[in-house]
């Protein structure tokens, strides 16, 4: 089958020919229908050889959907054809946090040396993927492919952020979103389905300003050094209870702790390597700071029926998996308005 690989450190992902997968017991294999394009990919992609984690040569793709393939034995709950999504941060399985479903904070994944799909196991560029038990697949039945792969991160990863927020995003409060690429923009939608608050946008890009009012931002400013003053100003003054940092950035996270107003919240989502300091004075008083790690296996679950309700529309542009190496070029710079999707058997 065809596959998109990184095979050598700092040069552009490939499209090669590799053994098709069978899946072993408890693993199912599916015929993946779409891929998504995450930015983390970059970044991965700009580590250096010394300390990199993964093996190479890896298959790309951590956001994935697909339908059923073929059933390792003993796997059950599932049936040919089933067309489902891949819940990407694997974990054990048994130990308390997997327990709580959220195998993204695995207590035990380093030890055993599980990784997921695209970033350390095969991921979704590919014709076929395995997935390596099947509680990590949701049913996605009567959801479109394109529309539905980059919820499981794009939607997942701000899903999370912004649950834990939802307690301060009362009405008249203020949310700041920055960044509103793939994740920003369904961000900007979950905001607006599930609170009644303010959503201010900040980007760097006009075309991502103008996706991000499309999509349901109140505000859409420049993300530049007077940003962190026009929010203030329209907040009057107050800040915002919540703000999500997609970029990560040092410019950005300072802007985050410059916007946060008094028990806000500050979610650095972005990998950029920008770090807030904390402590007395650093920001408004009792403002929180934290960084999570995409999502659990229910709340995947709860994203899907968000978009079941219609609730969340992920712009997306469509590659075939030979022009998979294109999506990640403009990606790169800045040229994809919303998420990139590979249709590896389309
Ligand atoms: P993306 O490229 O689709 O979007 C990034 C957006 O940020 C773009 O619209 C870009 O114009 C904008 N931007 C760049 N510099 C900016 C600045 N200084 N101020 C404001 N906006 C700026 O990327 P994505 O796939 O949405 O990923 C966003 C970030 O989240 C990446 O760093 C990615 O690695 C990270 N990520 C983290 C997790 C996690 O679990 N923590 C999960 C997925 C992605
Ligand atoms: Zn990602
Ligand atoms: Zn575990």
């Amino acid at each position: 089958m065809k596959a998109l690989q990184y095979r050598t450190v700092g040069a552009a992902p490939e499209v090669v020919t590799v053994p098709d997968p069978e899946p072993g017991p408890g693993e199912v294999l599916l015929k993946v229908t779409a891929a998504g394009v995450c930015h983390s990919d970059i970044a991965v992609m700009s580590w250096p050889a010394e300390n990199f984690p993964y093996e190479l040569p890896l298959t790309l793709g951590h956001e994935g959907v697909g339908t059923v393939a073929a059933l390792g034995a003993g796997v059950t709950g599932f049936v040919e054809g089933d067309a489902v999504a891949v819940y990407g941060p694997w974990g054990c399985g048994a130990c308390l946090k997997c327990a709580e479903g959220k195998e993204n904070y695995c207590l035990r994944a380093e030890e055993l040396n599980i990784r997921p799909p695209g970033l350390g196991a095969p991921g979704s560029m590919a014709e076929y993927m395995i997935v390596d038990d099947a509680r990590h697949l949701a049913p996605i039945a009567g959801l479109d492919p394109v529309a539905t792969v980059p919820l499981t991160d794009a939607g997942l990863t701000p899903y999370h952020a912004i649950k834990r927020s939802l307690p301060k995003l009362v009405p008249g409060s203020t949310a700041v979103v920055i960044g509103t690429g793939g994740l920003g923009h369904v961000a900007i939608q979950l905001l607006r389905a599930m609170t009644a608050c303010r959503v201010v946008a900040l980007d760097v890009s006009e075309d991502k300003l103008s996706l991000a009012r499309t999509v349901g931002a109140h505000q859409a400013v420049l993300s530049d050094a007077a940003a962190a003053g026009k929010v203030r100003e329209i907040t009057g003054g107050r800040g915002a209870e919540a703000v999500f940092d997609f970029v990560g950035v040092q410019p950005t996270v300072e802007t985050a702790g410059a916007v946060a107003a008094v028990e806000g919240d500050v979610t650095i989502v972005g990998i950029g390597g920008g770090t807030l300091p904390v402590g007395f004075g650093a920001t408004n008083f009792e403002v929180n700071v934290s960084a999570p790690y995409w999502g659990s296996r229910a709340e995947l679950i709860e994203v899907l029926d968000l978009a079941r309700a219609g609730a969340v529309s992920v712009h997306t542009e469509t590659f075939s998996l030979d022009d998979a190496p294109k999506a990640y070029e403009l990606l790169h710079h800045g040229k994809i308005n919303g998420r990139a999707v590979i249709l590896p058997n389309g």
